[in-house]
């Protein structure tokens, strides 16, 4: 393709994009297709000889659009939101343009310092403590996704944790990861990727109403494990968990890990970019005193196309002593000078995207005024949608909802637990059908309840009490199909 049939290209898929989000609400916001059908609808076998980039654009349209599920519609509530924006598409296409690999600093010296820069001006956005700033002895770095920012802190921990003898001769001794039953599985993933096994997975007690770390139970986890010559390698707080947004005390937490010469993570992925309101820095307590590492995603809550997750860290030492290597072909002169910073040394794969791009476009584009905006849309949003659900006899909201998530039980009197759980499974479904929104559930107290998370990028007031009359409407009609 030469540049006058990019420009040409370029701008029909521009076109298609802006129109695609203009029109977005005209899609079922859930993919309806059976598995395989799009599969089938494709062609088994390469073509042969090339093919005009217009046929691209027209089976994109044809065949794969049906099998999108769309997550920037404005009735998109399952999960948590995606968020893209335009200044984040634009900067993500501008990093495609580069095609830069910046996996060292000499590979693209300005790959590597507009990183430093956009998650120093992160940090200081979110009101994080200084010695997180890459000026002092910590430092940030974009990560593909929070997983890999857990993985690259427990490896750093385990580091710590075993004075270096796990980067020399792998797990020699038992080590431990502490999380709770509603920590996000990816670190379950970390510590059998680290080599701990599932074994190695410590399950603190949870508070049963706020679904909150109990550090009374962590610290019995700990001394326990201790006095069996196990060591502690990390704990993992979090701060707005999947399921339910439930904060961990993070200032206990942090006190016993301190006590205790433990590594503690803060899983903030979700929660965290809302911290660039004032009103929820509460969300950061015990942060700035006890943390080692903390991970949140800008691809989650604040307007930056997939992926882009931050880690920082308080002292990358243990990071860099971890991950660093220096094979003969990566040798130059700035990395053996040590006066750059390479970023390969803070993650698992050595080749990195020039992802600072597109949240360096974010930040520029809203300032951080228009993301505090944002963040305050969806979290007003959703207390008003939790007030219209205290409000109505046939349902019950979880409390607490201090975020963009609401969790809530439909009531079916007269059905017992299990009916009940299945008829809230089935009302799912059918709201899911309607193409009008999507919702996904999850457990509580071991009760089926629908999560309704508010924070697209498109979503207003209107679509929220379209979803919540549509959710009343179904629940009463299927209600009335019940027995009971
Ligand atoms: N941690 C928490 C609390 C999450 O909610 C999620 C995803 O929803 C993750 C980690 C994993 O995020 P990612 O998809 O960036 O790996």
């Amino acid at each position: 393709m030469t540049p006058e049939e990019f420009r040409r290209h370029g701008r029909q898929v521009v076109d298609w994009i802006a129109d695609y989000l203009a029109g977005i609400e005209s899609h079922p916001v859930m993919s309806q297709v059976k598995p395989g059908e799009i599969r089938r609808a494709l062609p088994s076998a390469p073509p042969e000889r090339g093919e005009p980039f217009e046929s691209v654009l027209s089976d994109l349209e044809r065949l794969l659009l049906p099998g999108i599920t769309h997550w920037q519609h404005p009735g998109f509530f399952a999960y948590f939101p995606s968020n893209a924006s335009g200044p984040a598409i634009l900067g993500d296409l501008l990093s495609s343009g580069l095609g830069v690999q910046g996996m060292l600093w000499v590979t693209s010296p300005a790959c590597t310092e507009l990183e430093t820069v956009v998650v120093d001006w992160l940090a200081e956005l979110l009101g994080l403590p200084g010695h997180f700033r890459t000026d002092a002895a910590g430092g940030g770095v974009i990560q593909d996704s929070a997983s890999s920012a857990c993985l690259v802190a427990l490896l750093a921990a385990l580091h710590r944790a075993g004075d270096g003898r796990v980067t020399e001769e792998g797990i020699t001794r038992r080590y431990a990861l502490y999380v709770s039953s509603q920590t996000h599985s990816s670190l379950e993933r970390a510590a059998r990727i680290a080599g701990l096994g599932a074994a190695g997975v410590r399950l603190v007690d949870v508070d049963p109403r706020t679904l909150a770390m109990d550090p009374a139970h962590l610290r019995t986890l700990l001394d326990r494990d201790r006095a069996d010559g196990i060591v502690p390698a990390m704990v993992c707080a979090t701060v707005g968990t999947t399921s339910t947004t439930a904060v961990d005390p993070v200032p206990e937490i942090g006190a016993v890990c301190r006590e205790r010469g433990v590594w503690l993570h803060v899983d903030a992925a979700y929660a965290g970019v809302a911290t660039v309101c004032p009103e929820l820095r509460w969300l950061n307590d015990g942060v700035a005193e006890y943390a080692d590492s903390y991970a949140t995603n800008p691809h989650k809550w604040l307007l930056t196309n997939f992926d882009c997750g931050v880690l920082w860290t308080a002292d990358r030492g243990p990071l860099l002593a971890a991950l660093s290597s220096l094979p003969e072909y990566l040798r130059n002169a700035a990395t053996s000078a040590g006066s750059v910073i390479d970023y390969r040394d803070w993650q698992v794969p050595l080749g990195r995207r020039f992802r600072a791009l597109k949240l360096w476009s974010v930040i520029r584009w809203y300032g951080a005024e228009g993301l505090r905006a944002h963040i305050r849309q969806g979290v007003g949003l959703a207390q008003e949608l939790a007030g219209w659900i205290a409000a109505d006899p046939g349902f019950e909201p979880h409390e607490p909802h201090p975020l963009g998530l609401v969790c809530f039980r439909p009531r079916w009197p007269g059905l017992d637990a299990r009916e009940a759980d299945r008829a809230t499974m089935r009302l799912l479904e059918l709201l899911n059908a309607s193409g009008s929104m999507y919702l996904t559930h999850t457990r509580i107290g071991d009760r089926a309840v629908l999560r309704m998370a508010i924070g697209g990028a498109a979503t207003e007031r209107r679509h929220v009490e379209q979803a919540w009359e549509r959710i009343r409407t179904e629940h009463a009609a299927l209600s009335r199909t019940l027995p009971g």
